[in-house]
């Protein structure tokens, strides 16, 4: 784990992608007290992640919060273990991801990770409550939750402004130094992602915290060229 600052610390998973051992991050976010975990590793790494969280000086038992950036195999992985440890913890996710949670419907993506066909159970939990576009939290100096659709129905970033920092979820990549947009088959609405990371570009920030990949710095600046560059690169496309 990497402390970001004193209420807000990135854990470390590991995660192969793309053919490459990666590190994926959850993120633990406190303040006085009050702890909450933004997204929940892959399935089976539960013990990984208790370990990360016990170095972070908290355990699963004790968290306040589980928040969840959306439905992803990666994301929910271990709310099973989560929910059963933990029965007074909230756990919240947006409403257009909270059925898919909850297993009430099938993972959106369930025919695209090469191995989520390969379990026999797939992850689900409870969701208590739903986040909303706007909502704030009081924790790690205020956040604030922004419904970024596309990626998923449900996807949301959140906005830590004393950190002038944005936890991206799976808006954007962070690979070998490159801001890059997540693959399009892992994508379920490409220009409603399009539009979400339009609207980003509005809030006040300069770093991103992705999942994949970790802190990117001068963050704004890049998402501008890699927008302009792909809007680019579709005008092309269609030309061609
Ligand atoms: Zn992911």
């Amino acid at each position: 784990m990497k402390r970001i600052n004193a209420n807000v610390t990135m854990l470390e998973l590991d995660m192969e992608f793309m053919g490459k051992d990666r590190v994926i991050h959850p993120l633990l976010l406190a303040e006085k007290g009050y702890t909450m975990l933004i997204d929940a590793g892959l399935p089976g790494q539960y013990e990984q992640l208790s370990q990360e969280l016990h170095a972070a000086g908290i355990s699963p038992e004790m968290l306040d919060a589980v928040l969840l950036t959306h439905q992803d195999l990666d994301h929910i992985g271990c709310l099973p273990e989560l929910d059963t440890v933990n029965r007074y913890a909230t756990f919240y996710a947006h409403e257009g991801d909270a059925p898919y949670i909850r297993g009430e419907r099938p993972l959106l993506k369930e025919n695209v990770v090469p191995w989520q066909s390969e379990l026999t159970q797939l992850p689900s939990g409870r969701i208590d409550r739903y986040l909303t576009h706007g909502q704030q939290f009081n924790i790690a100096g205020g956040i604030e939750v922004i419904h970024t659709p596309g990626h998923t129905a449900g996807h949301v970033c959140l906005l830590l402004p004393q950190e002038r920092a944005v936890i991206a979820g799976d808006i954007v990549f962070y690979i070998d130094d490159e801001l890059v947009l997540p693959p399009v088959e892992l994508t379920e609405d490409v220009p409603a992602a399009m539009q979400s990371l339009e609207q980003l570009l509005h809030y006040d920030f300069d770093t991103l915290i992705c999942y994949h990949g970790g802190v990117c710095y001068d963050a704004k600046a890049r998402l501008r060229r890699l927008l302009a560059q792909s809007s680019v690169e579709r005008r092309l496309e269609k030309g061609s």
